[in-house]
């Protein structure tokens, strides 16, 4: 069974005070609910059913450190739109729907962050949505089109006005829309693992590496140092759950990188012309994500790659393409900082689907999952998470229906190597329509 392997290098997580004393599994444990995976959604799901039943026994189980995975190591943009594929559905109730969903689990995690003081950068940022060369800009145009028709607030930005934000005249153009937050990925998620309800234990370093139905109606979960018994177990492992043999050849496992600077000095301020504590993605979804931090970073996101073997597909000489072409990014948009040294250059895995379907639901009998979210798991695993816990302890709401309204089956993948093949060329061909926009 592949488990995770992530990089050590993620900049989030090393921007960190070292975490407290890690709790593992040991010895022989029964629960009432196991949530296996730790990030967005499983943190979500372990309290959504704390809330629920309070004198539960409920195990939240991570194979590495909480904000070690994806969810600690992102670009920390909790949207609140829909992604591409999904804006351009044509029922516009499908669009409403993740909308509302989307803002239900921007509203959760305010409250969780004011309620337990967690120190993350969260801010009402919104977002820009840039255009390079001419492909971007009719990316632009049709997302307006999109916008329009869903009734919500945008506005475009040009020239000085652009410039004055960025620090760079780089950009033809930008359209702001205005609903969505920035924050520190690894300092959230480490907050909300390190603030879960008395009930939830939280056991880190402890890889499930193996599931077998115990005959009884329940689950055993094997560790290296222990076993769980549990009747519910959820799983909130994201492209990992095809290794438990549930959703075996519909998901995709893909990376993406990020590369960030040194924080700036006064000197390198006075260089760099624009604000502070800003996000910017590309208009075409192949092209550069960027950040300017609240403590002075500068963020270059790009490159996809196809990863069978998740971290272990990607080797040194591929990491060192990958931080050579982010220093590229960084210095088309800002030569007159040169001088300003990356520190971190990291990966992280998720999942993304062929019909851009994510799954939400039952799985079998005590088994219940919320895995996939194309690539936009803030809001989506915490609004899943959290409705998953609803769905597992048979709690009914409208949320609870909107979310199995927009959810279904990943489509089925084509055996390898043709589907490693259509992947690769499928990126590659991206990457080569959107030049102009990395
Ligand atoms: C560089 C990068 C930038 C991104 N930018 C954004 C962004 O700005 N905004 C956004 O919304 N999304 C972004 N994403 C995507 C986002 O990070 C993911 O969609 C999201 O984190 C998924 O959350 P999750 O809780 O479903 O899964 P994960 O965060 O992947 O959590 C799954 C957990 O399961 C654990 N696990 C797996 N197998 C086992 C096992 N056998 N035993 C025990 N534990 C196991 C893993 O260790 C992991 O912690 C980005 C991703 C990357 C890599």
């Amino acid at each position: 069974m592949n488990l995770p392997y992530d990089d050590k290098t993620c900049g989030w997580y090393a921007a960190l005070p070292p975490p407290r004393p890690v709790q593992s599994l040991r010895g022989e444990q029964i629960a009432d609910y196991v949530v296996i995976g730790a990030g967005f959604a499983g943190l979500a799901a372990a309290r959504r059913l704390a809330h629920h039943e309070p004198e539960a026994r409920i195990l939240l189980v991570d194979a590495q450190r909480v904000a070690e995975g994806a969810s600690g190591r992102n670009s920390g943009f909790v949207i609140d739109l829909p992604h591409k594929f999904a804006l351009e559905h044509p029922d516009p109730a499908h669009k409403q729907r993740l909308l509302g969903l989307n803002r239900a689990a921007i509203a959760q995690l305010q409250s969780l962050i004011d309620t337990h003081g967690i120190d993350c950068q969260w801010s009402h940022a919104g977002k820009y949505q840039g255009a390079v060369g001419e492909r971007g800009l009719a990316y632009l145009a049709h997302f307006e089109k999109l916008l329009s028709d869903l009734g919500e607030p945008f506005h475009s930005v040009e020239g000085p006005a652009l410039q004055s934000v960025l620090g760079t005249s780089h950009y033809r153009r930008a359209v702001f829309t205005p609903g969505c937050y920035l924050m520190q990925p690894a300092a959230l998620v480490r907050g909300m693992g390190d603030s879960l309800p008395k009930n939830v234990e939280l056991l880190e370093n402890s890889p499930i590496t193996r599931l077998e139905r115990d005959g009884r109606g329940g689950h055993v979960l094997h560790g290296s140092a222990g076993r769980i018994r549990t009747r519910r177990l959820l799983l909130g492992t994201s492209i990992f759950t095809q290794e438990f043999g549930y959703l075996k050849n519909r998901l995709l496992p893909v990376m993406t990188f990020a590369s960030w600077t040194a924080p700036l000095d006064d000197a390198q301020c006075q260089r760099y012309t624009g604000r502070f504590d800003w996000g910017l993605t590309p208009a075409d979804h192949a092209g550069t994500t960027v950040r300017m931090t609240q403590d002075r970073r500068l963020i270059i996101r790009n490159t996809y790659k196809h990863v069978p073997k998740y971290g272990r597909s990607i080797d040194d000489a591929m990491r060192a393409r990958i931080h050579a072409d982010h220093r590229k990014a960084f210095l088309a948009r800002y030569p007159d900082l040169a001088d300003v040294p990356f520190t971190h250059t990291w990966g992280g895995v998720y999942a993304i689907s062929r019909n851009f379907t994510n799954f939400f639901g039952q799985l079998e009998d005590g088994v219940f999952a919320s895995a996939c979210d194309n690539g936009v798991g803030a809001a989506w695993g915490t609004i899943s998470g959290t409705l998953l816990a609803d769905l597992a302890v048979g709690a009914d709401s409208a949320q609870l229906r909107d979310i199995q309204a927009v959810t279904g089956m990943p489509s089925r993948n084509p055996p390898e190597p043709f589907l490693g093949l259509g992947v690769r060329s499928r990126i590659k061909l991206a990457a080569w329509n959107s030049r102009s926009e990395l």
